[in-house]
């Protein structure tokens, strides 16, 4: 099986995944559980995103994300190029805001008293009430009809507040100079026919990141779409110390 068909296969058997592993990245049960000093799943998962994020960019948005899946299965219905750029910064300013309120609850809750990581889901399964039939339907309504509107992972452009820690995660490796996944591309080799521009999930203006000998973006999310459509073989992944970068 070709790559993308591989990942987007996985892509769906997360979906299907949603009523079990929903609240273990839920941003509202990590301040429910800090209301009482309880660090949750989610929160550790918060952690755990941004190191494997150090690693391997965003490949946990790009491979693995339920949400993120949603957004592509309806690509079909609308797969309009997101504009970015200032925009995506709306993230920041949400997790900014989630990582205030979380702290202020640990501090009125005395600390942290204990981790939980199944705390708030029983048995491990996240859909078992009507409250959390609610939940899931009210967080996957506002992204299906986000994509609807503006179309290609906007989610995951401008309300993703786990993006934010990912790419402080990625950030920091292309920073410390740590090996890690990422684009590398020969510009020599390309023809500028722009499919790996066309391809791209997020939007990004690949062509362009290939001339400036740049494939470093908060945005990639390692998905590979491009790496695989180059008719020329420009853009590859490589796990090393990367060159050029932001
Ligand atoms: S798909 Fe390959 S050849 Fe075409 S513009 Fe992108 S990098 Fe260049
Ligand atoms: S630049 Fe390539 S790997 Fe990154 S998101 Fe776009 S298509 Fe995927």
């Amino acid at each position: 099986m070709k790559r993308q068909n591989i990942r987007k296969t996985l892509l769906v058997i997360f979906i299907l995944s949603l009523p079990i592993t929903m609240f273990y990245l839920s941003p509202l049960l990590t301040l429910q559980g800090a209301l009482r000093g309880i660090v949750t799943s989610s929160l550790l998962f918060v952690v755990i995103s941004a190191i494997i994020a150090f690693f391997a960019g965003r490949i946990f948005c790009g491979w693995i994300c339920p949400g993120g899946a949603v957004q592509e299965v309806l690509f079909p219905a609308n797969d309009r190029r997101v504009v970015g750029g200032k925009y995506d910064f709306i993230k920041y300013g949400i997790a900014m805001i989630w990582l205030a309120i979380l702290m202020f609850l640990f501090v009125k809750a005395g600390g942290i008293m204990a981790i939980k990581p199944l705390y708030g889901i029983e048995g491990g399964f996240s859909l078992r009430t009507s409250t959390s039939y609610l939940m899931f339907y009210i967080a996957m309504g506002a992204i299906v009809i986000l994509s609807l509107l503006i179309g290609r992972r906007p989610f995951c452009h401008y309300g993703c507040l786990l993006a934010p820690f990912m790419i402080a995660g990625k950030w920091a490796a292309t920073k410390t100079k740590m090996p890690h996944l990422h684009l590398e591309a020969d510009s020599s080799k390309c023809i500028d026919c722009k499919l790996c521009t066309k391809s791209c999930p997020m939007s990004l203006d690949v062509n362009a990141m290939v001339r400036s000998e740049n494939m470093y973006s908060h945005e990639c999310i390692s998905c590979g779409a491009c790496v695989d459509i180059c008719p020329r073989k420009v853009i590859s992944y490589s796990f090393s110390k990367a060159g050029k970068q932001a």
